[in-house]
């Protein structure tokens, strides 16, 4: 695990002016990493590290060779136009530039007008995925969501037996992942079959959902039929992104026993641009608990550390406009305002369940959490929830109701961590957009 460190110190500023602005999510303290190109050019995307509202071309950086040793290594890594390189060093290399960039980012550095000449203004920049994603899992780690999902599509055994002994997840698709501001057309496919006749329905999803997740990238892999122990399991994780599990409840109804999600899931999954590091997010730590009255996770679901600080207090929001809403100029709708903490699964217990097995994860891997609700009302991270079950329509403040996504909805998914006395620390957004479906 790492601990705090003097990049974590809270009273540290940097030369770039608009990183000691408070709120601005992207100070010092932080220093997430991106793929990023000047918007509409036909360069090659490089790795990034946000610094206020500006971005470091890291690839820039490496040529001029201004570091040493492992961090130097580092940096060398980011001459690629992805970040697998970087995450295949591991963390002792990701801390070491960390530990670098936050010294040659801070007042007074001697490296600052080396370094102004590679930044970017970010809102002149475009983004890619920032890795080569080989293989996507996507868990269902909060016992909210799972036990209000359960009751939708079985209310008489809305949790199952496994729940609370193992974490659940399926094996989703990476081809389909995109960066935050995809777009993508309605799926088609078949629905489950009304209560007359049994002949499925066919034709253009007509309840289609978000999803509030995080993503967890995969650093140093494993090899096949290795285990990672959960004592080692975050030293295997680059950071943590915002995700967007898109899903096609009518789909999902129909086609998802006996093998899980497929086509339902399947057409598009939205990514933040920027990772934030489990070291930056270092302050944010909080206990893992466990209700007495649940089964404890077993041996190799547990640790010392993983009980003491395996979970993450990180607010998650979700807002929605629509076409409508935008022309009338209104601010988007809060939907839904939940927190990573009340997760039911740790990062170290989903990487040493993983693999477990021997299954071999690989630098770049990309783990979903699953949706992300609360316990309480207003905390629900998916239409399905919010609506109990296509019952209830949601009511936008300008006046429209939405049981499911229209044609044109743009769900925009926004992770920080904030607490007094420390800059707040942000995962930036997750934007996406509905277009109509294509016959
Ligand atoms: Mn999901």
């Amino acid at each position: 695990m790492v601990y705090l460190n003097e990049t974590h110190d809270p009273s540290l500023q940097s030369w770039v002016a608009s990183a000691n602005v408070a709120e601005n999510g992207f100070p010092i303290q932080n220093l997430p990493f991106s793929v990023f190109r000047i918007a509409g050019s036909s360069q090659a995307f490089r790795p990034g590290v946000a610094i206020g509202d500006q971005a470091l071309d890291l690839a820039a950086l490496a040529r001029i060779q201004p570091f040493t040793g492992i961090a130097q290594e580092a940096l060398d890594a980011c001459q690629a136009t992805q970040l697998n390189a970087l995450m295949a060093l591991g963390q002792a290399h990701w801390s070491a530039l960390r530990l670098e960039l936050s010294r040659a980012l801070r007042t007074d550095s001697s490296l600052q007008s080396t370094l102004e000449p590679m930044l970017h203004n970010q809102s002149d920049l475009e983004f890619a995925l920032p890795a080569h994603i080989g293989d996507y899992t996507d868990f269902y780690i909060s016992l909210h969501h799972a036990t209000a999902i359960g009751k939708q599509f079985r209310p008489d055994n809305p949790l199952l037996p496994n729940y609370k002994w193992v974490p659940i997840g399926y094996h989703g698709r990476a081809s389909s992942i995109g960066v935050s501001g995809q777009a993508f057309a309605r799926p088609v496919g078949q629905t489950r079959p009304g209560a007359e006749d049994g002949t499925p329905g066919f034709g253009p999803c007509e309840r289609l959902d978000f999803e509030l997740e995080l993503g967890i990238f995969v650093g140093q892999g494993n090899d096949l039929g290795e285990r990672i122990p959960i004592t080692e399991a975050e030293s295997h994780v680059f950071g943590l992104c915002i995700l967007n599990d898109w899903s096609a409840r009518d789909l999902q109804a129909w086609e998802y026993q006996p093998l899980g999600p497929f086509l339902a899931k399947n057409f598009a999954s939205t990514i933040s641009p920027w990772i934030v590091t489990l070291e930056a997010l270092a302050p944010f730590r909080t206990a893992f608990q466990r209700n007495a009255d649940d089964p404890q996770p077993m041996p190799y679901l547990t640790s010392d550390d993983n009980k003491a600080a395996g979970a993450f207090d990180i607010g998650l929001d979700v807002l929605l406009s629509t076409q409508q809403s935008r022309a009338d100029n209104a601010e988007p709708a809060l939907l839904c305002r939940s927190n990573f903490k009340e997760a039911y699964w740790s990062i170290a217990q989903l990487l040493t369940h993983h693999t477990v097995n021997g299954c071999n994860l690989q630098p770049g891997d990309l783990l979903g959490t699953g949706t992300l609700s609360g316990p309480d009302q207003g905390q629900e991270g998916s239409l399905l929830e919010l609506n109990q079950g296509g019952k209830e329509p949601v009511k936008l403040p300008w006046g429209e109701e939405r049981l499911f996504l229209q044609d044109n909805d743009e769900v925009v998914l926004r992770a920080k961590c904030s607490k007094p006395g420390y800059p707040t620390i942000s995962l930036g957004e997750c934007a996406g957009t509905v277009l109509p479906a294509k016959f």
